[in-house]
């Protein structure tokens, strides 16, 4: 059995972009990513990150959405 072409793994911590982390299975220690559970729009209901130039808060004054 030649052991080191199994990768070996782990538990590894992800670290969000929005600092949020959380811990996974990974052949790596550490993990980044840039939109996780806690801050992607879709379990928010924000957005965040889609919002490019403030086009949404315009949309949102327009219509009297807070
Ligand atoms: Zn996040």
């Amino acid at each position: 059995m030649k052991k080191e072409i199994h990768p070996d793994y782990k538990k590894s911590t992800v670290r969000c972009a929005c600092g949020n982390t959380f811990e996974t299975g990974s052949v790596k220690e550490e993990l980044r990513v840039e939109i996780c559970s806690e801050c992607h729009p879709f379990f928010t209901g924000r957005q965040k990150f889609v919002d490019a130039g403030g086009r949404v808060d315009k949309f949102n004054k327009k219509y009297g959405i807070k």
